[in-house]
C-alpha cells in the first residue's frame, strides 16, 4: 500500500434526490448523450419519484495530463 498519499484528489458530488434529498438513487439505465456527458435514468429508493442524473465530462479547458493545471491561473 504505497503511493495513494500524493496522488490527486477528483471531487464528486453524489447525486441527491431532488424530491426528498436522498443519497444514493437507483440508476435504471445510463444514456450516453454524445458530447461526453450521460444522462443516468435514476429512482430514488426512498420517495420512489423519478429523476434524471446528468454526468458531466471534465472541462475542455483544463489540461487533461496527470497533475496539470489552467494557463496563467495560478
Ligand atoms: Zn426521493
Amino acid at each position: 500500500m504505497t503511493g495513494w498519499s500524493d496522488v490527486p484528489c477528483v471531487f464528486i458530488v453524489a447525486p441527491a434526490c431532488p424530491h426528498c434529498g436522498a443519497l444514493r438513487p437507483a440508476t435504471m439505465r445510463s444514456v450516453s448523450n454524445g458530447d461526453g456527458s450521460i444522462t443516468r435514468l435514476s429512482t430514488c429508493r426512498t420517495c420512489l419519484q423519478r429523476f434524471k442524473v446528468v454526468v458531466e465530462p471534465p472541462e475542455p479547458t483544463a489540461d487533461p495530463k496527470f497533475g496539470g493545471s489552467r494557463k496563467g491561473n495560478e
